[in-house]
């Protein structure tokens, strides 16, 4: 798999790579779908989501050019998948998911498998994850509208985010925004690309 659709794709990131490599995506896609693990496509895990497709999974460890030492953050954790390859690169990965019953999932499987460098929490992640910020590198892995003012707070300066934007009739495209050392920011898209969307838990008298 790792060389007909990641490498053979255009990913080179030499550490990214390897992390993709070492980690088992079988061990992350519920048991009947096993023989389908590594066939490069999303794959069904409960509550209507999705183990994201292993390209998508390295395009995004490389945009967020992912480097030791850093500390990550990812919006979205589902099965955990993409939150063990980046914590192969980055020193420490916080991932929130909105679902407690994928966060206790993912929580328990990371365990399991030893990845003790990643933190799984409940909740709305479209507000970060405040106590843990400044993070070098946010991943959200569900799209939106428009990149949460909360997120961009929480980049440390020389920080890049990478979120899927734009609308269910205009598709989405891939953003990429810098923090820059001075503070500004700057964004650029990276191409089209297809996420489950970014749902965030407003007040009950929102709704
Ligand atoms: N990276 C995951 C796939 C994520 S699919 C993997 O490798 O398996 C996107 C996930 O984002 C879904 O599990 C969905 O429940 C979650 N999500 C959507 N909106 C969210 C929000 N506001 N906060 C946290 N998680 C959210």
């Amino acid at each position: 798999m790792l060389r007909r659709h990641i490498e053979g794709r255009g990913i080179s990131d030499p550490r990214v790579l390897d992390a993709m490599a070492a980690v088992p995506r079988e061990e992350f896609v519920p048991p009947g779908l096993v023989r389908d693990a590594y066939r490069d496509g999303p794959l069904p895990i409960g509550e209507g989501q999705t183990i994201s497709q292993p390209y998508v999974v390295a395009t995004m460890a490389e945009a967020a050019e992912l480097k030791p030492g850093d500390r990550v953050l990812e919006v979205g954790t589902g099965s955990g998948y993409a939150a063990a390859v980046f914590s192969r690169i980055a020193d420490v990965v916080y991932t929130i998911e909105r679902h407690a019953s994928l966060a206790d999932s993912a929580r328990e499987r990371l365990r399991e498998l030893g990845y003790g460098n990643v933190h799984v929490g409940h909740g709305d992640g479209t507000r970060g994850w405040p106590e843990h910020a400044p993070y070098d590198a946010i991943v959200v892995a569900a799209g939106g509208r428009s990149v949460p003012e909360a997120l961009r707070e929480q980049l440390a300066p020389g920080g890049r985010l990478l979120m899927p934007v734009g609308s269910l009739g205009a598709g989405q495209s891939l953003v990429r925004e810098r923090r820059g050392e001075g503070g500004a920011y700057t964004a650029e898209g990276l191409g089209p690309v297809r996420f489950v969307p970014l749902i965030a838990d407003v007040p009950a008298r929102n709704r």
